[in-house]
């Protein structure tokens, strides 16, 4: 289901409106920060929190850095062997997706 809303207020509301409390909000950036969560951390957090959890996605240069300090979590940056790292967003969505959710278990 995909329901387009115009800003980050309007993503709050419909999803207090879903769950009955706010999200808590994980940020993504191509960028290396301090305190960044590590993905396998997040990933046990999804796993054992009943929280509302809104995954943050910038667009072309990325979410602005005063965004970013108000979020809840930032995530570290998907890393590959070398230094550029800077993907496309669909592409950073299906890593990271992967990484929090996909299924683990061998058959
Ligand atoms: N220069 C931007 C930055 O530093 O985030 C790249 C923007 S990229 C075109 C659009 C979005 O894809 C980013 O805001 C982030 O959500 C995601 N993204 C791109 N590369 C990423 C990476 N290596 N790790 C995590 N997220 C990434």
């Amino acid at each position: 289901m995909v329901r387009l809303v115009d800003n980050l207020e309007a993503v709050g509301d419909a999803i207090r409106a879903d769950e009955g409390r706010d999200p808590l909000y994980v940020g993504t950036t191509a960028r290396q920060r301090p305190n960044a969560t590590r993905f396998s951390e997040m990933r046990e957090r999804l796993e054992t929190s009943d929280d509302p959890h809104c995954l943050v996605f910038g667009t072309g240069w990325g979410l602005a850095g005063e965004l970013l300090e108000q979020l809840d979590f930032v995530l570290e940056p998907v890393a590959g062997p070398s230094d550029y790292n800077h993907l496309s967003v669909r592409a950073a969505v299906a890593i990271i997706l992967d990484r929090l959710r996909g299924n683990r278990k061998t058959p």
